[in-house]
C-alpha cells in the first residue's frame, strides 16, 4: 500500500499561550512536538504497511524547524518524510493549507490511504482532513476508531467511526482519507535503530513549484478567514475558602452546608 501521512508541529500541550493584542498569539519558546492525535495516524499507516507492505511517507507544510516532527515520524517507521515549505506560503490559512497538501500528495503517485489525526491541537479547526479529501475528490472517513477490513488488491475498506451518539460501521473504497482517534491503536516508541536512521536523514524540501501550486492562490492576501481580533480571555474572578474541622465528617458537613446555602446543590 501507498500510505500518506500528513503531519502538524504544534506546541507541547503543557505550553502556555500568551495573547497579545491585536492579533499575535505566541507559545514563547515552547517544547515543539508531533501533533498528538497524528501519532495515532501514523502508527495506523505504519501497521498497514507492515501487514500488507508498501510504504508511508509523512508530510508536513512548515518550516525548517519541522523537520524534526517528520524525523520523529521516521523514527516510529515511517519510510520517507518531505518538508512543504516556501516563502509563497506565510498567511495561508486553513483553505491554503489543503490545497497545498493536495497539491503534494498529487506529486506522490499513486496514492491508496491518506491519514490525519482528528484535529491539530493548536489551531485546532479539523478543516484540513475535509478540505483535502475535497480537492482530491475522494471520501472522507472520519473519526476511525478500527479499520476493521482493508482489501489493498480490490481497493476497499470497512472502518468504524466513533460519533458522540455511538458508532457507525462503514464501507468505502480506496483511496480514501481518513482521521484517527485514540481508540484506533497505542502509538509506539520510536525503536533505537529507526532513531539512528532518522538522525542521518536528508528530508527534501519541497517548495510551491515543486508540487506545482499556484502562488496566487496563497498567501494572507488569498485567505479565506482572517484574525479579526485576537484576545485574552477575562481573568477569572473568585475567591478560595478553606474549610477546616475536627474530622473529615465535620468539614464534609460544612462543605455540604455551604453548598446548600449557595444553592450550588
Ligand atoms: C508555517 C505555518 C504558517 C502559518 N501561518 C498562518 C497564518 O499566517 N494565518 C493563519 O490563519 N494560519 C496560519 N497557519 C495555520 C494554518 O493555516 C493551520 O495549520 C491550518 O489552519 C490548519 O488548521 P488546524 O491547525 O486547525 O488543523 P486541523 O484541521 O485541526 O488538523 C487536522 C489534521 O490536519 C493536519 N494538518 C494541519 N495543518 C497541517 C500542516 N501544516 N501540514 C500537514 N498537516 C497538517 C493535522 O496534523 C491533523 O492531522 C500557519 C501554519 C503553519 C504550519
Amino acid at each position: 500500500m501507498n500510505i500518506v501521512v500528513c503531519i502538524k508541529q504544534v506546541p507541547d500541550s503543557a505550553a502556555t499561550l500568551k495573547v497579545e493584542e491585536p492579533s499575535n498569539v505566541s507559545w514563547g519558546d515552547a517544547l515543539l512536538i508531533i501533533n498528538p492525535w497524528d501519532e495515532y495516524a501514523i502508527e495506523e499507516a505504519i501497521r498497514l504497511k507492515e501487514k500488507f507492505g508498501g510504504k508511508v511517507t509523512v508530510l508536513t507544510v512548515g518550516t525548517e524547524q519541522s523537520k524534526e516532527a517528520l524525523k520523529q515520524a521516521v523514527a516510529m517507521g515511517c519510510d520517507e518524510a518531505h518538508l512543504i515549505s516556501d516563502p509563497a506560503f506565510v498567511g495561508s490559512d486553513a483553505l491554503a493549507m489543503t490545497y497545498i497538501l493536495a497539491q503534494a500528495i498529487k506529486q506522490l503517485g499513486e496514492v491508496d490511504l491518506v491519514a490525519f489525526g482528528k484535529q491539530a491541537i493548536d489551531s485546532d479547526t479539523g478543516l484540513v482532513p475535509a478540505g483535502v479529501a475535497r480537492r482530491l475528490g475522494w471520501p472522507l472517513l472520519s473519526y476511525i476508531a478500527k479499520i476493521d477490513e482493508i482489501d489493498p488488491a480490490g481497493k476497499s475498506l470497512k472502518v468504524t467511526r466513533l460519533l458522540e451518539q455511538g458508532r457507525q460501521s462503514v464501507s468505502s473504497k480506496l483511496p480514501v482519507v481518513i482521521t484517527a482517534v485514540k481508540e484506533i491503536n497505542e502509538p509506539r516508541y520510536p525503536s533505537f535503530m529507526n532513531i539512528r536512521k532518522a538522525g542521518k536523514l536528508q528530508i527534501p524540501v519541497l517548495d510551491a513549484a515543486a508540487i506545482g501550486a499556484d502562488v496566487s492562490k496563497l498567501g494572507a492576501t488569498q485567505a479565506a478567514t482572517q484574525w479579526l481580533k485576537v484576545f485574552p480571555p477575562p481573568a477569572r474572578t473568585g475567591t478560595v475558602e478553606m474549610i477546616s474541622g475536627d474530622s473529615p465528617q465535620a468539614i464534609a458537613v460544612t462543605l455540604a452546608d455551604k453548598l446548600l446555602a449557595e444553592k450550588v446543590i
